[in-house]
């Protein structure tokens, strides 16, 4: 009776509300990369500057799917492919 239904907890995960912090040097990595995979979503982050080497710093983020929030705004980014072989821009 006093359990509040229809208000059901729901946690989810936004990776565009955290901050991912490079523990090198010590700035803020960015999303360069999208993927979806059979159970979670992979994000990936790289340092934007000189200091680091991607391949060194990179972060690979794994949010479940169920929990993810952000598909949809992770899709309208320039580097989320759906189909790489779906691309137009062929000559
Ligand atoms: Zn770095």
């Amino acid at each position: 009776m006093s359990e509040p239904e229809g208000f059901p907890e729901t946690h989810v995960i936004d990776v565009f509300v955290m901050s991912v912090k490079c523990g090198n040097c010590d700035t803020y990595q960015t999303i360069v990369g999208f993927k979806k995979m059979a159970e979670h979503n992979v994000y990936t982050y790289e340092c934007e500057n000189d200091l680091c080497d991607p391949n060194v710093t990179r972060t690979i983020l794994e949010v479940p799917k169920h929990l993810d929030n952000s598909v949809k705004r992770a899709e309208e980014l320039p580097y989320y492919s759906k189909d790489a072989s779906a691309e137009p821009d062929e000559t």
